[in-house]
């Protein structure tokens, strides 16, 4: 089963990604993570990338789609979702033409629809741990040591594109770009559109729901 995870940023898209690895056993494809490690990394991508990401600006298409379409060939035939990819419409159509060559198609696309004010107030208040990677957020889900990380109390970090000008260009950037994608997927029968401000366990619930009526 292939799935993409759609949303704003700030929808919870890695919070529901890392709970449908737990659950159900997919593969998490997350152009962001991928491309915050290549950055930590200061690999040739990693340094061409950096200061873009850190304007909220997204990255080149052809950058992106070298990326994507590699770590998808290493998936080989499991589950796997997509996070943060596609983002606009050229990755979006780059995307039909690669699962047209290779057989495979998408079977949902999981749209985590936010009030903007609600994810204004997230993402200013997400933190996560460098070490481990687990995700904080004051004052929904705090560490049980101000500042510092549950599992290997590391001292927990904002994202530098989690500060306040660059979350509302991030947001802009989701409107001009990644909200028409809604439209595309949604013509094609392939959108669920799922209330998202939500406590995140209801969240996952709904997803399942959808997951298992389409399994
Ligand atoms: P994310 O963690 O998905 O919010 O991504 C963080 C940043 O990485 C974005 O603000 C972009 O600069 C870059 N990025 C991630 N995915 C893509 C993509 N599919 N296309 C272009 N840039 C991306």
């Amino acid at each position: 089963m292939i799935l993409i995870l759609l949303g704003p940023p700030g929808s919870g898209k890695g919070t529901q990604a890392k709970r449908l690895v737990k659950q159900r056993g997919f593969t998490h494809l997350s152009t962001g993570d991928m491309l915050r490690e290549a950055v930590k990394n200061e690999t040739e991508l990693g340094l061409k990338v950096k200061s873009i990401m850190d304007t909220g600006e997204l990255v080149a298409d052809d950058l992106i789609i070298g990326l994507i379409t590699e770590k998808m060939q290493e998936v080989g035939g499991a589950a796997f979702m997509l996070d943060g990819f596609p983002r606009n419409l050229t990755q979006a159509e780059k995307l039909d033409e690669i699962f047209v060559a290779e057989n495979l198609s998408v079977d949902r696309v999981i749209f985590l629809n936010v009030a903007e004010e609600e994810l204004v107030k997230r993402l200013s208040g997400r933190f996560y741990c460098p070490k481990c990677n687990a995700g904080y957020n004051y004052p929904a889900h705090l560490p049980k040591v101000d500042g510092v990380c549950d599992t290997d109390g590391e001292k927990i970090l904002r994202r530098p594109d989690d500060e306040e000008d660059v979350v509302r260009n991030r947001l802009k950037v989701y409107h001009r770009l990644t909200s028409p994608l809604e439209n595309y997927y949604r013509e094609k029968g392939l959108l669920a559109e799922i209330s998202a401000g939500e406590h995140p366990d209801r969240v996952t619930e709904s997803i399942m729901k959808v997951i298992t009526a389409t399994w």
